[in-house]
């Protein structure tokens, strides 16, 4: 039997159907058969679901998020030790399914929940904003951490609406909305904010065709960067992980020059650069759960309940790049994990 197409089916907490980020969700889809629930955990967290099975065709969830609007920044990323560092959960998991991805051992399910009631998100941030350790310094918020919200945009236009919360908060409030999307079109017409940094994850094609499926190629993504830098907007250019891949100084030297072909290396806020990590609960899990990968096979090293490279491996790794980006860029704009 053929698998049904994604999102073919609508799970609707009861809550959630009077919010108009949710209609219009549902207008997007006509034809998907609407289930109405109580709560999405009934859904999402069941046991014993499928992963593997449930990434070929993922539903959607729309939901009302009662708590946690705002995290506290992750020790696995570059900006860990900003104490105004917090990231959001606008929506759970992803329209792309990169093999390096912790969010396949994080939740048992690959359906996507995307929360609706984002004022309660937007009065969470205004609060957090005045509550801020280092009011001298914004806040900063990653909104598409666990996620990538362009790649979502044409169903759930967070981005655009975290765009306009922004404007008018200079100065308070930077978020980050990082993606591989090849999808800046979708906020093209927006004005470039200085709240608001646009961050592109890219990687070499090998590396893109081999991990990072259903996501654009190389060169898709470094024409939307373009783009956006052209238009005028803060971006952010992130490599990571970088992977050990056949040839992997060559294919990374080819990156780094297609990237500056094409952009000015003065137009570029920045660049975040870092190498594969993960907590080792979810590292178990993804073997557990996902067709076998090389990736979780490789002699990696364990400590403080993380899995990455040796301390050789990964100065290796990030010296490597680092090297090529500082020939580009001031070394105080390079940032690694
Ligand atoms: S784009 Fe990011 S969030 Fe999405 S699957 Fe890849 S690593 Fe995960």
């Amino acid at each position: 039997m053929p698998w049904a197409p994604s999102f073919s089916h609508l799970y609707v907490e009861k809550e959630a159907l009077g919010y108009p980020l949710a209609k219009a969700i549902m207008e997007r889809f006509p034809n998907s058969e609407l289930v109405q629930i109580s709560d999405y955990k009934e859904v999402f967290n069941r046991p014993k679901q499928n992963f593997e099975q449930q990434k070929k065709s993922s539903q959607l969830i729309l939901a009302v998020k009662k708590d946690h609007f705002l995290y506290d920044g992750s020790r696995f990323v570059q900006d860990h030790d900003n104490p105004n560092f917090h990231y959001n959960a606008l929506s759970l998991n992803c329209v792309y399914d990169c093999s390096y991805c912790y969010l396949q051992g994080m939740y048992g399910s690959a359906n996507q929940v995307c929360f609706v009631n984002l004022d309660d998100f937007f009065a969470a941030t205004t609060e957090a904003i005045v509550q801020r350790r280092k009011p001298e310094h914004p806040l900063y918020l990653c909104i598409s951490y666990d996620t990538d919200l362009l790649a979502f945009e044409s169903v759930a236009p967070y981005s655009r609406k975290w765009i306009e919360y922004c404007t008018g908060r200079e100065g308070d409030l930077l978020i980050e909305i990082r993606t591989k999307s090849a999808n800046f079109s979708a906020l093209a017409d927006l004005k470039p904010q200085s709240g608001v940094i646009l961050a592109w994850s890219i990687s070499p094609e090998k590396v893109c065709r081999q991990y990072e499926h259903r996501a654009p190629g190389q060169n898709a993504r470094i024409k939307a960067m373009s783009a956006a830098v052209q238009a005028g907007w803060q971006v952010r250019l992130c490599i990571d992980p970088i992977l050990p891949v056949n040839e992997w100084k060559d294919a990374y030297r080819e990156l780094v020059d297609s990237v500056f072909n094409e952009i000015e290396p003065g137009s570029l806020l920045d660049a975040h650069i870092g190498v594969f990590r993960m907590n080792t609960g979810f590292f178990r899990n993804i073997r557990k759960r996902r067709q076998p990968v090389d990736l979780y096979y490789r002699p990696w090293q364990r400590a403080n309940d993380t899995v990455t490279h040796s301390q050789e491996e990964r100065a290796n790794l990030t010296g490597f790049v680092r090297n090529l980006l500082s020939t580009k860029l001031p070394e105080g704009c390079i940032r690694t994990w």
